[in-house]
């Protein structure tokens, strides 16, 4: 089976891998030239564009920033001399694509139908673990779409995670992941908080996060993906905030989860706070930095 492979970032470039590794003929496309040549020094093969990647191939797997990247891979855009053709105008009936961006549930819905009138099938499929789980093969997949179009696409899921889930139909993957990273925003700030405060009063970071990672404060985030330097190893905050999951990232998604409670009139008090809090953070020059990084915003200043 060919696979096009649309976004070679922290995240696209491992799941590519995992894919080449698995044997499937992989060709991506990344504006990236250093991402290119590392999916050919894995075994993949580099293309020119996206529509080239997608020639002949029978799945398109995407994993771009946002939903605006996502529409105009799929859909085009812009106008007259400045307008590009989608790749749904280029690929055959009957290829499978799989998103696993993060984007609104409404973007997802709305390439998905469009997919439907070319008789291309889509699903939604964000995903949860972070690089780590990325680089492993062990991500969570949150799918949304019919359940047909889910077993067409759990060949290809099966190779970069461990957990998949049908979330619903179209956009519902979206959902889940929205409120997955929602909850995440406001764990990981908590985290921060309670390190800080534990920290100024003289803790040592690493047996405060021991005693939380075994207590009911315990979490992902302390025990997997600590945000204080030298807690843990392996993780963004021991390599200067590099590599992981950008603020600029968890902003957009906080954002998303906020629009989804505006859209139904809901309220999420903590969720727009956390959101208030990595934009400031953003917009003190931290926004390419992991989301870990908030971290620094709660230092305790010494009296
Ligand atoms: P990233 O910024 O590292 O990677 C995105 C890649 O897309 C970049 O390499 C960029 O060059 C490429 N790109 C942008 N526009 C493109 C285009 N038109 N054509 C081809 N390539 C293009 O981001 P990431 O951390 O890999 O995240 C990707 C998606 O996955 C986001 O929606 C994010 O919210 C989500 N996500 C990230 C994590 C994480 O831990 N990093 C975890 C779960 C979900």
């Amino acid at each position: 089976m060919k696979i096009a492979f649309i976004g070679l970032g922290n995240m696209g470039l491992p799941m590519a891998k995992n894919l080449v590794k698995a044997g499937f003929s992989v060709a991506g496309f990344d504006l990236s030239g250093a991402a290119l040549q590392a999916l050919e020094a894995a075994g993949g093969k580099a293309a020119d564009s996206a529509a080239e990647a997608a020639r002949d191939a029978q799945v398109v797997v995407s994993m771009l920033p946002a939903a605006a990247h996502v529409k105009s891979l799929y859909l085009g855009g812009g106008q007259g001399a400045q307008s590009t053709q989608g790749l749904l105008a280029q690929m055959a009936p009957g290829a499978l694509i799989i998103d696993s961006s993060t984007i609104s549930a409404s973007a997802a819905r709305e390439v998905a139908e469009a997919a439907r009138a070319k008789g291309i099938d889509m699903v939604d499929a964000p995903v949860s673990g972070g690089t780590a789980a990325a680089d492993a093969g062990t991500l969570t997949f949150m799918v949304g779409g019919d359940g047909a179009q889910l077993e067409r696409a759990r060949a290809v899921l099966e190779k970069m995670g461990k957990n998949i889930f049908h979330a619903g139909d179209h956009g519902a993957g979206q959902t889940a992941k929205v409120c997955n990273n929602m909850l995440l925003g406001i764990i990981m700030s908590g985290t921060c908080e309670a390190l800080q405060l534990g920290i100024a009063n003289g803790l040592d970071p690493k047996i405060l996060s021991e005693i939380i990672g075994k207590s009911s404060g315990a979490s992902w985030v302390v025990n997997s993906y600590n945000p204080c330097p030298g807690t843990l190893e392996n993780v963004p905050s021991s390599r200067a905030y590099s590599g992981g999951f950008a603020t600029d990232l968890m902003l957009k998604d906080l954002g998303l989860a906020v629009e989804a409670a505006t859209d139904i009139r809901a309220s999420v008090p903590l969720g727009g706070l956390a959101r208030n809090l990595f934009a400031m953070h953003s917009a003190a020059g931290n926004g390419k930095l992991d989301c870990g990084s908030i971290f620094n915003m709660f230092a305790v200043a010494k009296p």
